[in-house]
Formats: structure tokens, sequence, C-alpha cells
């Protein structure tokens, strides 16, 4: 979907179903189907975001890349390997090369430990051997680096401010000088004045280390600031996929028209002249996801053949795919 020739990760296909169990023997009667058949792939340097609604499947893509969860089928490849089946010496190179960013910081951070043990605990585990006043010139440089003050290294976590902590933890993901990170939705529990300072950091770090990030958000004016790639998500699908600015300027599927609708403009003017999309009634449960094109029971322009045929995925121009039979020419 993106030049395979230079990726950093390819997800191919990726499915992953939780089973719904009741009883007392714990039978299966059915299964959230979170994540069904995702393929995308982000390229060194580049920073891909999924976004959409809370139950679009993103997270759980998120944490099957991070190996917290297995997935029900599809690969993940990470710099050619596929990351479901590393030996154990490949296993601890993936995860010294993949890191991650939560949410909220004060609960990636143990508060028992001080800003320095916790920004140079990736180092001790890594490199075993490294000298202490190696690892501490690390830690040091690197607090400086995220925009910390020295005085702040003995602290815990719960001293400091929602920004600060959130500068530890990216200190912490970036210590090992990994290739890619995870960003799941790390502005999103901070103060609206603190978010664009820890988005011009992250900004700043994957050009300095030239990073790749696979950014989750449901905010999209975080998602334009900061992505390369956008591919938005509903019910386990990716419906479109794009350069972000094209995809900000030119959305073709009707659920990225009406998520990009609902977006106040600063200016009333523009305001004025938004055309806003309105989606009927609520997502359905992804147990039973509607056949045909799963928008379907919401679209305002669904015809018959969304109620029973699945839209496929499709480069409609250059770059730009989508899945929605109103592109259907290709
Ligand atoms: Fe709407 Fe039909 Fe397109 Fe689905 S395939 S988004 S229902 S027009």
């Amino acid at each position: 979907m993106i030049d395979e020739m230079t990726s950093i990760l390819e997800v191919d296909n990726l499915v992953k179903y939780f089973p719904i169990r009741k009883g007392i023997l714990g039978r299966v009667v059915g299964y959230v189907r979170a994540v069904d058949g995702v393929s995308f792939s982000i390229r060194e340097n580049e920073t891909f975001s999924l976004v959409g609604e809370s139950g679009s499947g993103k997270t759980t893509i998120a944490r099957c890349v991070l190996g917290l969860l297995k997935p029900t089928s599809g690969k993940i490849f990470f710099m050619g390997k596929d990351v479901t089946r590393l030996s154990k010496e490949e296993a601890k190179w993936y995860r010294r090369n993949v890191q991650a960013v939560f949410q909220n910081p004060f609960l990636s951070l143990n508060p028992r430990m001080k800003v320095e043990d916790i920004v140079a605990e990736p180092l001790k585990v890594h490199y075993k051997d490294m000298p202490k006043e190696e690892v501490k010139k690390h830690v040091y440089e690197l607090l400086e680096k995220v925009g910390l003050t020295a005085d702040l290294a003995k602290r815990s976590p719960y001293d400091l401010s929602g920004g600060q902590a959130q500068r530890v933890a990216i200190a912490r993901a970036v210590i090992l000088k990994p290739k890619l990170i995870v960003l799941d939705e790390p502005t999103s529990a901070l103060d609206v004045s603190v978010q664009a300072q820890i988005l011009n950091l992250l900004v700043d770090l994957k050009n300095e280390l030239k990073l790749s990030y696979l950014m989750i958000s449901h905010d999209l004016s975080v998602v334009r600031y900061i992505s390369d790639w956008v591919a938005v998500m509903y019910l386990g699908k990716i419906v479109e996929l794009a350069p972000t600015e094209e995809l900000f300027e030119k959305p073709l599927h009707p659920y990225t028209q009406a998520l990009l609708s609902s977006v106040p403009e600063p200016d009333p003017y523009l305001m004025r002249k938004k055309k806003r999309i309105v989606l009927r009634g609520e997502p359905p449960s992804a147990v039973n996801p509607p056949p045909g094109c799963r928008l379907h029971p919401r679209c305002p322009y669904a015809t018959e053949v969304c109620g029973k045929i699945e839209p496929k995925l499709v480069e409609y121009e250059r770059d730009h795919w989508v899945a929605c039979h109103l592109y259907a020419r290709k």
C-alpha cells in the first residue's frame, strides 16, 4: 500500500477477534470482531496515524504491534521479520526497537521510582554491562533533550506536572534509540496548553533520531499536525487511507467526511461554509457488524448494493485508498 522497499512495519491482513464466553464452562458464544482484515505499512522516519471513534479497533492494532495481544490471524513484519514468530533473541531485539508512549503518564510510570531510574531502566535491562557513569550521562543528556531540568531527576513522577511526566515517558521510550514508537493518544490526558509542546517535542525527536511513529488518536487536529499518513478506521476496518493533507483536503469516504465536518473551524465564515455530514444513529456492535458496508445503516448515501456487498479498499487516486461503492470505478 505504501512503498514496501523502505517500510519499517508492515501489517498484513491483521484480524483480532475476542471470544465472548458464557456459562460456568466458559462456552464461546460469539466474537467481538475488534480488527477485521487490516493492512498498512509505515516507512522509515514517517508518522502513520490510525483515527476513528472508540471501538474502531485502532488501540487493538497498537496492542498487537506491541506484542501485548496475539493476533487471531494475519502477519506483522518489522524490518522484514515476522514479529509473531520471533526467537527469544529476536524478541529482545524487537523490544529494544519498538517502544510505546501511552495516554496517561501517571499510569505508565512507577511512582516508587525516581525519574532518573525510570529513564535509565531500559539501558540497564538491555545493556547490562554499561558502566553506571555512562548510564547516568545518557540519562541526564536525554532529560535535557526532552526539556527537563536536572533537579527533577531525583523526584518521583508524582511530583511532576502531567506535561513533565509525559516528557519522562518519552525519554524512557527513546533512550534505546528505537526505530518505531507507538504513540497511544499521547496528548489527550494533558492540558491543551501543554499538548502543543509535547507534539513539538515528538516532531523534533522524530527528525533528530530518525524515528517512525504509529500514532493512535481520535483528535483530528493532533493527527493533522503530526502525521505523514492517516488511515481512518470504522468498526475494525480501514475505510480510507491517504497522505495527511490529501485526506484532510479531499476526504472521499462518507465516514471520513462526517468525522472532518464535525471539527470546529476557528474562522466563523469557514464554519458557516462547511457542509455538515451527519451519520444516523450510533455505531453498531462489533459482535454483529452489519453485512455489506459496515456503515450502511448510518450512511446518508447508502444504496441497495451497500447492504449486500462489502466494498474493497481500492486505490482510487494515486496513494489515496477508499472502501466505498461510490468510488467503484476501478
Ligand atoms: Fe455509504 Fe455505501 Fe459508501 Fe458504505 S459503500 S460508505 S454505505 S455509500
